[in-house]
């Protein structure tokens, strides 16, 4: 389990001893720095890196950084809000111990993700994981109520000798395709041995279905360690596949044409240790909770998605008929609608059944997503939400009609329109509080300006290997 508490200067208690002890034995491992990890609103990976020696320093005291990354874009220019994007200021980094891990992928490295506070010890209002901790918390708190969730992780394996940093498939075999699991057989071993030191329990890994594309799931945590374990998997990923001469895209859209990389996300309420997505009266097993959480994420999925689908790229990836799920819509293991209610096999249903969210891909941060999807099924359990009647099929394949009859809406098909759908969603915009819901709009603004007038072969360019 994260630990929910927040730093505060000096240390949590007993972080500091912790950090001594760690920090003793990973020099003894050979580890000579420590990364310190978080993801910006636009969805960046950003780290600080300090010598082991200093970990103890830094579980007492933080790290340095300025805030302005909360308003950077993935091209790294800055946009300003109110309160953020400008070059006062300075936050400091807590890494989270729980989580630490020696880099198997990055021998001489280990890593850590960060909670983000300022210099007078009070939390960052921008900060994405202390946001994910705190919705985490008051749901347990207020509502007993625990989640588990995961990150599915697709990627796209190029050739990192490819000319003018275009892409080149890595590999060449089919879909699923035991060729291609040939193909990328050591680069994979690497990475499962990778995992499996750093204590990432790895569910599957699979050669998927665009050009060079492979996909990982991991064994479901606490919403906070799941976004962690999510940039942990694609660091070593990365690091894996560098030594082997490759390069790795988690863009949504490598190529602007056809299928892109999601990022789905797996998540389950919980209470009194009972798993309320089944063993209920409703339907698929579904607890009627469980069923009002489901109708609370659905109703608010247009605005959902400027959270989930962050980048002009993202807009490339949402299209019909693509496994996406571009349409507000759920069903039992539909892989068309954007909730995939997953029940599980006979025998595992207690633990595995879960709600899947697949309008999500890894341009978002995923403690943001994560803890707005959570804000979203809350909502729907507070107010006891019906779920409509679920689909079957590709709902791109419903008459107009019919499709307007139940409620089956395409979700946004622009980052704008996304942004359009977020300012008129108050409760997202209340939970995430104001200075990230401003950051959130103003950084999405930004990519939309950014992009104008490039086609789209050329914004699956921009950011293909941004992420
Ligand atoms: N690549 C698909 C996406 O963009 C997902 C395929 C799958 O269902 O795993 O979401
Ligand atoms: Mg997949």
């Amino acid at each position: 389990m994260t630990t929910l508490a927040d730093p505060v200067p000096g240390g949590r208690p007993g972080d500091v001893e912790r950090a001594t002890a760690l920090s003793g034995e990973l020099a003894g491992r050979g580890v000579h720095g420590v990364v310190l990890a978080y993801v910006d609103t636009a969805g960046i990976g950003r780290v600080k890196t300090v010598p082991v020696a200093k970990l103890p320093a830094a579980a007492a005291w933080g790290v340095g950084m300025s805030p302005v990354f909360d308003t950077f874009l993935a091209n790294d220019s800055i946009v300003t809000t109110d309160v953020l994007g400008s070059p006062d200021g300075d936050l400091r980094l807590y890494p989270d111990l729980d989580q630490l891990v020696a880099l198997a992928g990055q021998p001489g490295w280990a890593w850590a993700p960060v909670d983000r506070i300022t210099q007078d010890g009070e939390r960052h209002p921008g900060c994405g994981r202390t946001f994910l901790r705190r919705i985490v918390a008051d749901a347990e708190r207020r509502l007993g109520v625990t989640f588990k969730a995961a990150v599915e992780i697709e990627w796209a394996v190029g050739r990192a000798t490819a000319p003018e940093d275009g892409f080149e498939p890595a590999v060449s075999g089919p879909a699923y395709g035991a060729v291609r699991q040939v193909e990328l057989s050591d680069c994979t071993a690497d990475l499962l041995a990778a995992c499996a030191a750093q204590g990432v329990d790895v569910e599957q890994i699979h050669p998927e279905y665009a050009a060079g594309q492979f996909e990982i799931s991991v064994g479901a945590l606490d919403p906070v360690a799941a976004a962690d374990r999510s940039l942990l998997v694609r660091q070593t990923i990365r690091a894996v596949a560098q030594r082997h001469g490759l390069r790795v895209s988690f863009a949504p859209a490598v190529l602007a044409e056809g299928v892109g990389n999601g990022g789905h996300l797996h998540l389950s309420a919980w209470r009194g240790g009972a798993n309320l997505h089944s063993g209920g009266q409703g339907r698929h097993g579904m607890t009627a909770e469980a069923e009002s959480f489901t109708a609370g994420v659905l109703a608010r999925l247009p605005a959902l998605t400027a959270v989930t689908a962050p980048s002009p790229a993202s807009y490339l990836r949402l299209k019909p008929s693509q496994w996406a799920g571009v349409f507000t819509a759920w069903g039992r293991e539909t892989r068309e609608a954007a909730l995939r209610v997953v029940t599980g096999t006979r025998g595992l249903r207690d633990q595995a059944a879960n709600l899947e969210v697949k309008p999500v891909d890894l341009a978002a941060n995923p403690y943001l997503a994560l803890g707005c999807l959570i804000a979203a099924g809350l909502d729907g359990m507070a107010s006891s939400a019906r779920l409509p009647e679920e689909i079957t099929g590709d709902p791109a394949r419903l008459a107009p009609a019919e499709a307007a009859a139940r409620g089956v809406r395409r979700l946004p098909v622009s980052l704008s329109e996304a942004v359009a759908e977020f300012r008129g969603d108050t409760l997202l915009r209340d939970t995430l509080g104001p200075v990230l819901a401003d950051a959130v709009t103003a950084v999405r603004e930004g990519e939309v300006a950014a992009v104008a007038g490039l086609d789209d072969a050329q914004v699956a360019a921009a950011y293909r290997w941004r992420y």
